[in-house]
């Protein structure tokens, strides 16, 4: 996808606004514009991939997974937190640049729907 077409890759850029809560040299996390729960944050590398099946590369993936886990914890959810990877049509993936989702502040329920 065209970085110039895809809604992350224009916040990254900083041409769409968004509510930054940390980032790094490769990754930015911002509030959800449509939170489903009272912490919604999104993780997302800075580089464009599509989705989890695109990143062969295990150390940009781990550390994605690590900073996910420092995110939650600046958000205090220690109670606990889901982190979601929706990934292509069936996944539920509706913006095609990979992110994490990290939601808490309330209790979850499973299955998911
Ligand atoms: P997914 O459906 O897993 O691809 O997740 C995409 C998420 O991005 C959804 O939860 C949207 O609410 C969220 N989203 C879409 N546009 C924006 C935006 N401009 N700023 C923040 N979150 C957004
Ligand atoms: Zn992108």
């Amino acid at each position: 996808m065209e970085k110039n077409s895809c809604i992350f890759c224009r916040i990254i850029q900083g041409q769409l606004s968004s509510n930054i809560v940390w980032q790094d040299d490769s990754a930015i996390a911002i509030r959800d514009l449509n939170p489903q729960a009272p912490s919604h944050i999104l993780v997302i590398p800075r580089e464009h991939m599509s989705d989890i099946t695109e990143c062969k590369d295990s150390q940009i993936l781990g550390s994605l997974f690590h900073k996910t886990s420092i995110v939650a914890a600046q958000e205090g959810l220690n109670k606990g937190f889901r982190i979601v990877v929706n990934t292509g049509s069936d996944g539920g993936q509706t913006v095609a640049h990979l992110h994490i989702h990290v939601l808490g502040g309330r209790a979850m329920s499973w299955p998911p729907g």
